[in-house]
């Protein structure tokens, strides 16, 4: 009997951190919020966008709340976040929660 499968080194997905966590995870389990070149901050869906960029958790509005309320978010943005993405983010956090390939 051989056992070739355990150390399969893995397919290199790119991880970024989570703001209200820490914790590092797959980008795509992420969602990105953006600040263009211009100051807007706007939720980047597609993780295409240009500017700069942060993330948390997709399905985890904990870790939102957390990102927002330690300002993790701002900061990491460089300029606060208005109440308006804050609440579309929430939208986002829970959309991507729901029907998730669990
Ligand atoms: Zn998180």
């Amino acid at each position: 009997m051989s056992e070739t499968s355990a150390v399969k080194p893995q397919k290199k997905i790119p991880m970024r951190q989570c703001l209200g966590c820490r914790e590092m995870k797959p980008k795509r389990e992420l969602i990105r919020v953006v600040r263009s070149p211009e100051g807007a901050v706007s939720i980047d869906l597609r993780g295409k966008a240009s500017g700069r960029g942060a993330y948390v958790c997709g399905g985890s509005a904990a870790c939102l709340k957390r990102a927002v309320k330690s300002r993790a978010l701002s900061r990491a943005l460089g300029v606060p976040v208005p109440d308006e993405i804050t609440a579309r983010l929430e939208a986002e956090v829970l959309k991507a929660g729901d029907g998730g390939d669990e």
